[in-house]
């Protein structure tokens, strides 16, 4: 698929664009040979590069022969095989040849012909073999991130000499016997990496066994000069940034046509600080009637695992990312400082015109002259792999002393010179640069891991941390997996310690303490290792730094630095009235938190969670922990995964025609096991005496879309029965369930003279919503369930506030307490985080617009700087407990651009919360609020950030300063009372 969507455009590109000539010294490409060996010595063990006085090379083995002074190599098993030492950093870049004649001495003469010792998908290299009983010729390359095979049908001529050649033009790689083609493969927009530590090996590559068996000469390795298409001009007079293409440049240059659909072209020219792109697009429409934009993404350093990206709109908007980790780790707040863009919009097209400045992609002063680009106008636009072209031609940036430095900590700040993870390597990694470090409570800190494998691993690899003086390592504890690892490994196996060899261990003239963690074993979706509970003795915004490094048997990555910053945590305590929940939390991690339960409240939750296991059976100390809990005030939060358990219950599953069985549950199954699950739901709850009872019940997809199509009989006679449709029977169903749990929780909990809890389903919301067909809030709230739970697994800055108001309009309460994350793991990819700062805006967008709790999940993604900000948010939340439990929505309050505001008011008295956010910068600026009802005289408007009185109000109209609540947020709670 991907190759005939490359192949075709670039094809026409090249046919039918005539392309300026450019001089030939502006390109540093040309034809070049960086390595002769015509092994005609004829003697000897030395052989040598006669193309310069270096790179020569040593016959290794015994068994080599001179025959008629040419090089003759004995085969199998026999060795013999010429080493050029460092021979791997010769041939590298975006176009290159290898050209030899081969003599095969018999018709099973197979093996490497040369190559560097290795292709690794990491270190780069080549080679090249003659395969498969002389049926094949192979060629392999890699570009740092992944190995590239091609297969050329090909068979030599026995005592006949052949010359070869294979040719990448950073577009195809090509095969040519005796000057005829034999085989083409498209593969564009690769970069040969060079191997600089490997040797290239001449006829071998292994010591006794895959050995050529026959003659080799005349061995050439050549750059070639890349095709004239992708070049980027060099100007001295840059065009001007306007949107239209009236500039001369663009007459010279010419547009390339993108590999887009819809159509799209392009013009590149550079100067020593910035690439300048021009491009006509077409108007053209999404689904959802929005503009397509037009997406560029560049990675200057043909890194193939990171790249910047620019989204622009026809009507100028930016937006841009630095996409990471394959695309997988999408950061959306990096900015392109100085991006200059301007568009212009015609009858039946757009044009755009954009500077990017070298600066603030941190592109190294002594960076390669080619770049991958891609171009193109996305209809929906995905974080998959770019397919990038090679862009060449490009001038190394020159910089003044003062963005050196800036550029210094750009590459800190976002780990631009990270190296790329790797399939087979364990890294450890820090969710962001900076830990928090508590000096008056104690809180977890996280290592995320890359590990792109599917599976348990095993490791040899270790993780030294070196700890500076006035941080103290109480406890590294051990995750367990998620319930969605279905293995027996449900947590990593390691261990740590303190590393005395009495050998002090100094960096930057200090003394520092070393730990040793060890990792035996790890299954990839953990993604995570810890916690890591450390102590500060510091003051508060002390500054020290954390060195650590991974270490694997046979190598290790850099010593990296994080920093570490001492804080005095806020400690608002536990809110009275709302529920505030790190819902997904195992007894295991709050167990073993060092002083867990004063530090957890004191952050200002209020809830423990316990999630049902095999035979309700409670970990070891988790009933002693929770009635200790309890008594100080905790509520407990009991989750299950109700009804799973009927999945393993043959009687349960849909009944299907013909005897075909399904592996699901019914929902109109009202059997013993259903019986019996309603039973243990009621028991887990009433066991803990749960004050909140979630379920996540996601196992009726599957037999209710069985139902749907009447394809289970036990489903088409409920429908039948109650004349519904099938949709609408399918909902009746998951009603009679929602309504069945009630009952029975109830009855479970008056036998036991407790209160019952209050129910929640797991991704259930009011307006219509259903659950996999079965399970709709609105038919069951609020007789049968207390409160709904939708799910805001996302890390855009402002994507929670607008669609909780929606939802908390629908309902007369605030009945909603819905699962935010801190971060979260996207199935299969790597961890996405956002900034700790916007902790606090969740924080204050769920509470602050009314709602009576918030789940959070999940314990691993709460990184010590996500409770510092969200302690940061319940200080606010904290004084205006009762307001928010008792409010409804205060519509029509209005208030001055680029401010936004909504507001609820106490049901009984007239106080009002004003919940005003800024989420483009997070600016600080004078507010003018207007609110749709007087305000009696004498009230009073109080900043809750701040904990101040800002002055005394009436009427409709007040005007004050909006700051957010803390740096880096967006948002503040302000009160009227
Ligand atoms: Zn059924």
């Amino acid at each position: 698929m991907l190759l005939r969507f490359y192949l075709i455009p670039l094809l026409l590109f090249m046919m039918s664009f005539s392309m300026p000539v450019i001089a030939a010294d502006d390109s540093p490409f040309q034809n070049q040979t960086v390595a002769f060996w015509p092994l005609n010595e004829g003697q000897g063990q030395h052989i040598r590069n006669q193309n310069a006085d270096d790179f020569h090379g040593a016959v290794t083995k015994k068994g080599f022969t001179w025959k008629k002074s040419v090089a003759s190599f004995p085969g199998d098993k026999v060795g013999g095989h010429i080493r050029i030492p460092d021979g791997g950093k010769l041939l590298a870049g975006p176009a290159f040849e290898i050209s030899l004649d081969v003599r095969p001495t018999s018709a099973n003469s197979v093996g490497p012909l040369l190559g560097t010792k290795s292709v690794s998908e990491s270190r780069g290299g080549f080679n090249l073999h003659y395969w498969l009983k002389g049926k094949r010729l192979s060629f392999n390359f890699a570009d740092g991130t992944q190995v590239y095979h091609f297969r050329f049908k090909c068979r030599l001529p026995v005592n006949q000499w052949s010359s070869l050649i294979v040719r990448y033009d950073g577009t195809d790689v090509v095969a040519f016997v005796n000057g005829k083609e034999i085989g083409r493969h498209s593969q564009p927009g690769q970069i040969l990496k060079n191997n600089p530590r490997a040797p290239l090996l001449i006829g071998g590559y292994m010591s006794s066994t895959d050995c050529w068996k026959g003659q080799l000469r005349n061995i050439r390795l050549k750059h070639l000069a890349t095709a004239k298409g992708s070049q980027v001009v060099r100007v001295k007079t840059s065009p001007k940034i306007d949107g239209i293409m009236n500039d001369a440049i663009w007459k010279k240059t010419g547009f390339h046509p993108s590999v887009s659909d819809p159509k799209t072209s392009y013009a590149l020219c550079a100067d020593d600080t910035h690439l300048y792109i021009a491009a006509r697009c077409s108007i053209t429409r999404t689904k959802r009637n929005k503009n397509t934009p037009l997406v560029i993404s560049l990675d200057p350093e043909i890194t193939g695992h990171r790249y910047f990206q620019i989204e622009l709109t026809p009507g100028n908007k930016v937006s841009t990312a630095l996409v990471g980790y394959y695309g997988r780790l999408v950061q959306d707040d990096f900015t392109i400082s100085k991006l200059a863009t301007a568009t212009k919009v015609q009858a039946t097209r757009w044009t755009a015109e954009i500077a990017i400045p070298f600066a603030s992609l941190a592109v190294p002063e002594k960076n390669q002259p080619y770049w991958r680009l891609d171009l193109r106008q996305m209809k929906s636009v995905s974080n998959r792999k770019r397919q990038m072209r090679i862009i060449s031609n490009l001038p190394a940036p020159r910089y003044s002393v003062k963005q050196k430095r800036r550029i210094g900590s750009l590459i800190y700040q976002w780990k631009l010179n990270d190296p790329a993870p790797l399939d087979l390597d364990l890294k450890f990694r820090p969710p962001h640069n900076t830990w928090f470090v508590a000096n008056n409570l104690v809180v977890p800190n996280w290592f995320n891991i890359d590990l792109p494998a599917k599976s348990i691993r095993d490791f040899d690899a270790h993780l030294i941390l070196d700890l500076p003086n006035g941080i103290e390592l109480l406890h590294v504890g051990t995750l367990k997996a998620d319930s969605s690892v279905k293995t027996k490994l449900r947590k990593s196996r390691f261990t740590w310690k303190k590393e005395n060899k009495g050998r002090p261990i100094i960096h930057q003239g200090k003394p520092y303490t070393r730990y040793r963690i060890d990792v035996a074993e790890i299954h990839q979706r953990l993604h995570t290792i810890g916690p890591f509970y450390l102590r500060s003795s510091q003051p508060n915004e002390t500054v020290q730094t954390l060195y650590y490094q991974t270490v694997y048997p046979n190598s290790k990555h850099p010593v990296e630095q994080l920093k570490l910053i001492s804080k005095t945590f806020p400690t608002p305590g536990p809110p009275k009235k709302l529920l505030a929940s790190l819902t997904w939390m195992s007894p295991e991690d709050y167990m073993n938190w060092p002083d867990g339960l004063n530090s957890y409240s004191q952050l200002g939750f209020n809830a423990f969670s316990i999630q049902k296991r095999d035979r309700n059976l409670l970990p070891q100390g988790a009933k002693t922990f929770l009635d200790r809990a309890r008594q100080q005030g905790m509520k407990i939060v009991a989750v299950d995964s109700a009804f799973h358990s009927l999945l393993s219950q043959p009687d349960a599953h849909s009944i299907l025609a013909s005897g075909r069985t399904a592996h699901d549950v019914c929902p109109a199954y009202r059997g013993h096991a259903y019986q019996k699950e309603l039973q243990s739901i009621a028991l887990w709850s009433a066991e803990l005496q749960a004050d909140y009872l979630v379920l996540d019940v996601e196992c009726f997809q599957k037999g209710s879309d069985y139902g749907i199509s009447k394809s289970c009989s036990r489903c088409a006679d409920y429908i039948t029965k109650t004349k519904l449709s099938p949709r609408m029977s399918m909902i009746s169903l998951g009603t009679a369930i929602q309504k069945d749990v009630h009952k029975s929780v109830k009855k479970v909990h008056q036998q036991r003279r407790i209160t019952p809890p209050n129910i929640g389903f797991y991704h259930s919301k009011p307006g219509g919503f259903v659950y996999q067909n079965t399970l709709c809030f609105d038919k069951s709230y609020p007789q049968f369930v207390g409160h709904a739970e939708p799910v805001f697994y996302n890390t855009q800055k402002d994507s929670t506030g607008s669609e909780i108001r929606r939802m908390r309009r629908l309902i007369d309460h605030g009945d909603l307490i819905p699962w935010f994350t801190t971060g979260f793991h996207v199935a299969g990819g790597r961890p996405i985080e956002y900034p700790s700062e916007w902790v606090y805006d969740r924080v204050l967008e769920g509470y602050g617009n009314g709602i009576r709790g918030i789940n959070w999940f999940t314990f691993k993604n709460f990184e010590a700087a996500d409770f510092y900000y969200y302690a940061k948010a319940i200080e606010s939340i904290k004084q205006v407990d009762n307001l928010i439990y008792d409010s409804q929505p205060l519509d029509n309050v209005a208030i001055n651009k680029p401010y936004k505001v909504t507001a609820i008011k106490h049901l009984k008295t007239k106080s009002i919360l004003l919940l005003i956010s800024e989420y483009t910068k997070g600016a600080s600026g004078k507010v003018v609020v207007t609110l749709p009802v007087s305000i009696a005289q004498g009230s009073q408007l109080y900043d809750l950030a701040r904990h101040k009185k800002i002055k005394t109000i009436s009427g409709r109209r007040m005007t004050f300063t909006f700051n957010p609540g803390v740096k880096g947020a967006h948002t503040s709670l302000f009160l009227i009372k």
